[in-house]
């Protein structure tokens, strides 16, 4: 294996604009002469925060020993706030090689890649790396999920990352030294955490792992060009914090969907009629925050709640999880009306508190608007040094 650090350079770059995501792996896109293509993404994850109709995407055609492919182009990246966010997960690990290889990971200052793609047991790890005479089993994870300086991983569940981790633990109380680097695709990031909102039982694991495996975070900066910037930083990982706030507590969005118009008799409220669209609900649970999202979402039980009795006209019902050790239901109900939404009816859900309501409505899926991402990162992606 070659020893020279190498990352093959994208060339014929194309810019389009992103306008929806078919399924997982496939989005379509205008390219800047109008035409529509459908291009495939090599990237799983949500990504919710950085595919908007109209966002730039960085496309390079389709290798030419690949003809099977169905489509034409890949997308390679996305920008944000002027920056190309790297999505290709397939080259990760090249990038990851490159870093350690030409030495821009402080701790695994001097180590060589010894072999990629190792099987052990029923894991496969991206790498095992040389560092002073000593093996290390390496497994990088692609972030791109990051707001307000801090970065998270992941996006979405992932159990085989929970299952990686544990794996990697009991092989370092075997005596294999392990480490798990998460390469973050932007630079200006201060903090890494796992993302506990959206993947608690990961990072749980990252939390139960963290002595015995190395945790180690990179944000690189990707050019306009897709070419790696000289800067590379290693963002803090402030473990308290993290242990702190990855509870079963906190607060929670309900995106309630009506697929009609109707009339709800709403406990003490009354009778009040809810136009078809999408109610967003604000409330807090700070003990058993999952069982109350859970309650939430079933139709069958005792009415107790304002929110019960719309939940039983909805048609569908999700939950979006903020964990916190602090109470932030009234911060959030503000933040939506400073986000623009409108207020629903008067007082609902906010008997015990000086809110004018905890119910906000949106025509459309409140998903699919950049203002309730905005309020998400807000209050998700809190810096851990600043209170609020
Ligand atoms: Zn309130």
């Amino acid at each position: 294996m070659s020893r020279r650090p190498r990352l093959e350079p994208f060339t014929d770059i194309l810019h389009a604009r992103f306008v929806a995501r078919p399924n997982r792996f496939r989005v379509r896109c205008a390219l800047m002469d109008g035409t529509t293509v459908d291009a495939f993404l090599p990237n799983p994850g949500r990504m919710w925060e950085l595919l908007w109709p109209g966002v730039i995407l960085y496309l390079v055609r389709r290798p030419e020993d690949r003809p099977e492919r169905k489509t034409a182009y890949t997308v390679v990246a996305v920008e944000r706030e002027g920056h190309p966010v790297f999505l290709h997960t397939h080259v990760t690990n090249d990038v990851a090689e490159y870093l350690i290889e030409s030495d821009r990971i402080p701790a695994l200052h001097g180590a060589r890649i010894a072999q990629r793609e190792v099987a052990v047991g029923r894991s496969r790890f991206d790498f095992v790396v040389e560092q002073d005479g000593c093996a290390i089993y390496l497994e990088v994870k692609s972030c791109t999920l990051f707001g307000n300086g801090v970065a998270m991983f992941p996006d979405a569940v992932t159990d085989r990352g929970r299952r990686h981790l544990l794996h990697l633990a009991e092989m370092a109380r075997d005596g294999l030294p392990t480490a798990v680097l998460f390469v973050i695709h932007y630079p200006h990031v201060d903090w890494f955490m796992p993302d506990y909102h959206t993947d608690p039982a990961f990072a749980a694991a990252l939390l139960e792992v963290r002595d015995t495996v190395q945790v180690l975070a990179a944000a690189v900066e990707w050019r306009s060009d897709l070419t790696l910037g000289p800067t590379v930083k290693t963002p803090a990982i402030p473990w308290d914090y993290i242990a702190q706030e990855c509870v079963d507590r906190g607060a929670y969005l309900l995106d309630l969907e009506l697929a009609e118009g109707t009339t709800v008799a709403v406990g003490e409220l009354g009778p009040i009629h809810f136009e078809r669209g999408h109610y967003i609900y604000v409330g807090s649970a700070m003990g058993g925050l999952a069982a109350r999202m859970a309650r939430h979402t079933r139709k069958r039980k005792k009415l107790r709640w304002h929110v019960d009795y719309l939940r039983q006209a909805a048609t569908d019902c999700t939950a979006l999880p903020i964990r916190s050790s602090k109470r932030i239901e009234c911060a959030l109900a503000q933040a939506l009306t400073d986000a623009g939404f409108a207020l629903g009816p008067k007082r609902f859900g906010s008997s015990d508190c000086a809110c004018p309501g905890h119910l906000f409505y949106s025509p459309e899926p409140p998903l699919h608007r950049t203002a309730i991402h905005t309020v998400l990162q807000q209050f998700r992606m809190a810096p851990p040094d600043v209170s609020r």
